[in-house]
């Protein structure tokens, strides 16, 4: 069995369409912070800290980095911003999830993967903070399973599909790629962790195809996760 498990969030454990939370969640954020920032100037800071983050090669935290190119864009620091960020995450954002039902298979492929005896990892992209990514486990039902590991943008210093996110990973679990799976909805992000040898299953709900130089170990329905992981 595997010694590490590791499941993407966004279309994977919580059945949703992430361009689709992106656009209500800018536009809420935006709003949130209009009173500080033009919310046109707000957007384009936004994006290009995003950027920044998905570029990062491991210079700093993607939170440093996103930080750097925000505050350079609007022209100040974080200081003022940042409780209102805080709050925003806190209270608006997880408006955003009302009406997301949560999949009972999700849950199950979890239990099972802490039932193996394996390390489970929450491996989301790490763009968002924290409080972000804790605000969607609760959505997907998930707010209490005792993850080895969560990445957010606060710990992690590459993002997906950059091996390194995985690499920093690994290192800090103890584990190794060929020991672990990486399940994901994503061709292009998730699958990227076979270059450090990790099995793979696509998982099909809201699949992702955006090309992928690696083709999933598997691949299929929760069904087929759930038999994968033993089930
Ligand atoms: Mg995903």
């Amino acid at each position: 069995m595997f010694k590490g498990v590791f499941f993407d969030l966004d279309g994977t454990l919580l059945p949703l369409d992430l361009a689709e939370l992106m656009n209500s969640y800018f536009r809420a954020l935006a709003v949130k912070l209009s009173p500080y920032v033009e919310p046109r100037l707000f957007l384009s800071a936004l994006m290009a800290g995003v950027e920044q983050m998905l570029a990062n090669d491991g210079r700093g935290t993607n939170e440093e980095v996103f930080r750097a190119e925000f505050a350079w864009r609007l022209e100040r620091g974080m200081e003022e911003l940042q409780p209102i960020f805080d709050d925003f995450y806190l209270n608006e954002y997880r408006e955003l999830g009302r009406g997301i039902e949560p999949r009972p298979e999700a849950r199950q492929a979890v239990e099972l993967a802490f039932g193996a005896g394996a390390q489970v990892v929450l491996a989301t992209n790490p763009v968002f903070p924290r409080l972000a990514v804790k605000a969607r486990l609760e959505w997907a039902g998930l707010a209490d399973c005792p993850f080895a590991a969560i990445t957010s943008y606060e710990n992690s210093r590459y993002c997906k599909p950059n091996p390194g996110y995985y690499r920093d990973l690994l290192e800090s679990l103890g584990l190794h790629g060929p020991d672990c799976l990486m399940v994901g909805n994503d061709t292009r992000e998730d699958l990227a962790a076979a270059e450090l040898g990790f099995c793979t299953f696509l998982l099909e709900d809201f699949l992702l195809d955006r090309g992928s130089l690696h083709e999933p170990t598997w691949r299929g329905s929760w069904e087929e996760l759930l038999k994968v992981l033993g089930g």
